[in-house]
């Protein structure tokens, strides 16, 4: 029998770059090698003790049921209070909407606002689910490819070329995943200047908020102005900030209309995000935050040694990441070369390499829109970061 075809949308899409990635390396722990890691996108801490308590708590109390499809009320207020003394930003426990992690809020945002071939100016290199995320939702990603040169962040001149009448959004990533680059203020304010000209909306994921260095500050593009900020949908999650990556919480803070719109859309789709986790994030969100401190000060400590072990390498190289966990390293100068006898010709194939006789797990860049590049994650500890560079410098010391 022959079956009738999939939809368009199941044959284009290509599964998630740095999760295939990383279930072959934890493969290949279990199989007994000794793999050192660097593709994880996740914290390497535990969660919290408090924040555990809060959801054993829940369920001992018998918070098992559905709750509003949106989010718990409690949780809601948590999120605005947030927002109000981190941001600056003033919003309504019903502009938010509480989803399963930032990649499902991402998911609502663009089935809300896009319709068959509205655009969406996606810089690169950007996080690896935005273009599928839109493809998935009717919309065309617009990649624009951002320079080294500018901190790979998006300029005036570049947006204003990308812009078109079927511009429906730009996607903002700061702190980014990959590169670690943080916008600016005034850099914010020439976009938010061509989005208000323009009329297109701003989707802000700001899921690395808390884990920035060098004394850098983020900055909502939200928070310039009422106007802009009826244009912006953030995204946020407990994820990153918290490492609570498993338990999926992420949120959104937009105009009523869309939030309404989301909050419809995701009560047919998946109904309430998990009750107890829901609870756990109010502890999160509430609670004591010197927890982030803690981890972002070890975070930044493993960064200033990765940063400064790469750019003393041999034909790599990384601009300093500011935020997030990644350093993001041009490898083109590896490209051409041999490793016993097999010429490297993209990042792919380096990666592979390096896999399987340094047994070294990191991202290549194609996923990202950035063939040239690499991503090592220093999400893992001081030792195995050690023991791994030490792998990737014997690694490229033997391309001839
Ligand atoms: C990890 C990540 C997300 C998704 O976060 P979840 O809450 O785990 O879904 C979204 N955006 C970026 C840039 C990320 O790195």
């Amino acid at each position: 029998m022959v079956f009738k075809m999939l939809s368009q949308k199941a044959l284009q899409i290509t599964p998630s770059p740095t999760l295939a990635i990383d279930s072959k390396a934890k493969q290949m722990k279990a199989e007994g090698k000794d793999v050192i890691g660097f593709g994880a996108g996740e914290p390497d801490f535990d969660t919290p003790v408090h924040i555990r308590e809060a959801a054993i708590s829940a369920i001992n109390d018998g918070f098992t049921r559905y709750t509003p499809a949106s989010g718990i009320p409690e949780l809601k207020k948590a999120i605005c209070n947030k927002f109000f003394k981190d941001n600056g930003l003033s919003y309504e426990p019903q502009q938010i909407v509480v989803s399963n992690g930032a990649k499902h809020s991402l998911d609502n945002v663009f089935a809300a606002l896009l319709n068959e071939g509205d655009e969406v100016i996606v810089p690169s290199p950007y996080w690896v689910s935005y273009p599928e995320l839109i493809k998935l939702n009717d919309g065309i990603p617009l990649v624009v490819k951002t320079k080294k040169e500018n901190g790979f962040k998006l300029g005036k001149a570049e947006l204003e070329k990308a812009i078109s009448p079927r511009t429906k959004a730009l996607i903002i990533n700061s702190p980014s995943n990959p590169t670690g680059q943080v916008y600016t203020r005034s850099e914010l304010e020439e976009i938010a200047s061509l989005a208000l000209k323009h009329n297109f909306y701003l989707v802000s994921d700001e899921v690395y908020e808390k884990i920035i260095y060098d004394g850098k500050e983020h900055f909502s593009i939200a928070s310039l102005g009422e106007e802009i900020k009826d244009l912006t949908i953030i995204v946020n999650a407990v994820s990153k900030t918290y490492a609570m990556t498993g338990w999926r919480i992420g949120y959104t803070a937009s105009n009523q209309k869309i939030a309404s719109a989301m909050a419809d859309i995701q009560s047919h789709a998946t109904s309430n995000p998990n009750s107890i986790a829901q609870k756990a994030a109010t502890a999160a969100i509430s609670g004591p935050q010197d927890c982030i401190e803690e981890m972002r000060q070890s975070f930044e400590k493993r960064k200033d040694y990765m940063y400064q072990f790469i750019n003393n390498l041999p034909l790599v190289s990384c601009i300093e990441p500011h935020g997030a966990f990644y350093a993001f390293v041009d490898i083109k100068e590896t490209f051409s070369r041999n490793f016993r006898g097999i010429k490297i010709e993209n990042g792919n194939n380096f990666a592979e390499l390096l896999l399987e006789h340094y047994t070294v797990a990191l991202v290549p860049g194609d996923g990202f829109g950035a063939p040239d590049y690499i991503r090592l994650s220093y999400a893992t500890s001081m030792e195995n970061m050690v023991t791994g560079l030490e792998r990737l410098k014997s690694f490229l010391s033997e391309l001839i």
